[in-house]
């Protein structure tokens, strides 16, 4: 096929995406039928799932909690994919076994089987002396095509994924591909050798690589050909929810305390930056489906005998969550949206042969403070800038005056050099000061992490699971439950807490080699490499569980 036809293509597959999402609001069940209870009688899975996959995909909902899922479950179209996995698949709830519940360490630790301490990923971004904070997979070398000024590779990750095992073993037969519109979460799941990591640049204002994947700093064509079917300018549109008299009925009134822009409708192009506000967009979402599909054809993912494996990241369900909460009209039509576009690309892929779906979650989030104040529970926003000139004045009480806290990028404090010099000190001092901060539970020496793995305390456990050594930071601090770093003055939620709300994320499963499976056991979400290794028929990676979750059929040789 020539490129104009396969422009073509693409775009039809991008709007088939679309009029199907439009489509899908006219099918939606009563409110009130009681999912929990037709879960159970749920038919069995097609014979189709006693076959090996020849393609397994990992799609993780950026921010999806299991607190959120449960919630968003009846709202969700009878039918659709996530609904079908839910009833159908293997449907079961994971958790964290560290405290960092962030994207980066997340998705790193989703295909790796192993906990930050091990595969070196303790958060988004690192205090940096030059930068202030430093991405988790800027390497200040390979640049972002697009967009020179920025870098991404997976350098920084210490440990092989389930990825870099199915490239050894099938001889760098398989194809891999890491897609999501976050650089972070496209690049660590699939470790050192993809076939590519594409994720989308603002400044770009398309889907992209970096010269690590793209060594002749050219794109592959049919990315060169995605992005010209499909400019992100024409996507920026004003967001009006699907079905506002369901939101209502469901979720009370649209505007909420904490949400940052309370109301419907909102319109990308009124932000300071539409490219960046994009990302919000229901639409982004679409777009970053209808690239997963591009990828897989271009591949030709799934199509032979080599097991092939595509992680899709979808973050467009963390940046509405950050900005609007998960009980908002915003989250919810987001979400049905997301779940109408995955509904037709899974049937897309379920026609090219056998292949298994596991869906899960970076991590979860905390309720907006506001709503928990409501409800009478606990719960606020702490800003760095306050964490840092608390810190500060508190050891200048002691030591007197002095610099003596570099920075704060959530969880780590960095002591200056006059505060190392002093360290032990220092971290005593605030080991004391900090908990009298309102929001503020404990602060831990990364010097310790060893001795907190083996506590008796399970949060300082979850800490030391979070701590490489050496680590990137000084001093790891833990808010209260419902506490968080605020984003923004405004409002928001965050995550990033050892709290139950952050760690437990669904995982589900459906599709070739899945049987139907509950448990109402929390597992290891560290068994999801092991999973994905048992899917794709090779050893789990090194160090990793190996074991697979529950609902995973042995197959015959
Ligand atoms: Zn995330």
């Amino acid at each position: 096929m020539n490129s104009t036809g396969l422009a073509r293509l693409v775009l039809a597959i991008a709007f088939a995406a679309l009029s199907f999402s439009v489509a899908g609001c006219a099918t939606t069940k009563p409110q009130d039928e009681p999912l929990v209870e037709k879960a159970v009688q749920a038919p069995e899975p097609p014979s189709q799932s006693k076959v090996a996959p020849k393609l397994v995909v990992l799609i993780v909902l950026d921010q999806l909690g299991s607190w959120v899922l449960e919630q968003q479950l009846p709202m969700l179209p009878s039918g659709s994919f996530i609904r079908r996995a839910h009833e159908s698949g293997a449907s079961l709830v994971a958790a964290y076994p560290f405290a960092s519940t962030q994207t980066a360490p997340g998705h790193a630790s989703l295909t790796t089987g192993v906990a930050p301490a091990v595969h070196g990923i303790v958060a988004n971004a690192i205090y940096d002396p030059k930068l202030g904070s430093r991405q988790s997979v800027d390497d200040g070398e390979h640049a972002v095509l697009g967009n020179p000024e920025r870098h991404v590779s997976p350098s920084r990750l210490r440990s092989e994924t389930v990825a870099d095992v199915l490239h050894r073993e099938t001889g760098g037969k398989a194809r891999i591909v890491g897609i999501s519109m976050k650089d972070r979460s496209a690049v660590l799941p699939v470790g050192a050798h993809p076939s590519i990591a594409v994720f989308y640049d603002a400044v770009a204002h398309s889907m992209t690589t970096s010269t690590y994947y793209a060594t002749k700093s050219r794109l592959p064509e049919w990315l060169r050909d995605f992005n010209k079917a499909n400019p992100v300018d024409l996507l920026l549109q004003t967001w009006e929810p699907a079905d506002p008299g369901k939101l209502e009925k469901r979720l009370g009134p649209d505007a909420s305390p904490g949400e940052m822009y309370p109301e419907f409708p909102h319109d990308p192009r009124e932000a300071p930056n539409p490219w960046h506000a994009f990302s919000a967009t229901p639409e982004s979402s679409e777009y970053l489906i209808a690239a997963a599909y591009a990828a897989v054809k271009a591949e030709q993912m799934g199509l032979d005998e080599v097991p092939d494996f595509l992680s899709l990241s979808i973050s467009g369900t963390d940046i509405v969550g950050h900005i609007w909460g998960a009980r908002s009209w915003e989250y919810a039509d987001n979400l049905m949206r997301i779940d109408r576009a995955l509904t037709h690309f899974v049937k897309l892929l379920e026609a090219r042969g056998p292949v298994a779906f596991v869906l899960t979650a970076d991590h979860g989030v905390a309720e907006l403070p506001e709503r928990a104040h409501a409800e009478g529970a606990a719960g606020g926003r702490l800003h760095g800038s306050a964490l840092v000139a608390f810190a500060e004045e508190a050891v200048d009480l002691e030591l007197g005056a002095g610099d003596w806290i570099a920075g704060y990028v959530p969880p780590l404090f960095t002591y200056t050099s006059a505060g190392r010099a002093q360290r032990k000190e220092i971290s005593n001092i605030l080991r004391k000061a900090m908990p009298k901060l309102e929001g503020v539970m404990a602060v831990y020496d990364v010097e310790d992490a060893a001795a907190l793995r083996s506590s008796r305390s399970e949060v300082e456990r979850l800490v030391g699971a979070s701590l490489p050594e050496p680590a990137p930071g000084d001093l790891y601090l833990v808010m209260e439950p419902g506490w968080f770093d605020g984003l923004s003055e405004e409002g928001g939620t965050n995550h990033g807490s050892p709290w139950d709300y952050d760690r437990q994320v669904p995982v589900l499963m459906l599709g070739a080699a899945i049987e139907r499976r509950t448990s109402s056991e929390v597992q290891d979400v560290l068994q999801v490499a092991g999973t994905l290794a048992a899917l794709l028929d090779v050893p789990a990676p090194s160090g990793a569980l190996g074991h697979p979750l529950p609902g995973v059929m042995r197959l015959p040789d």
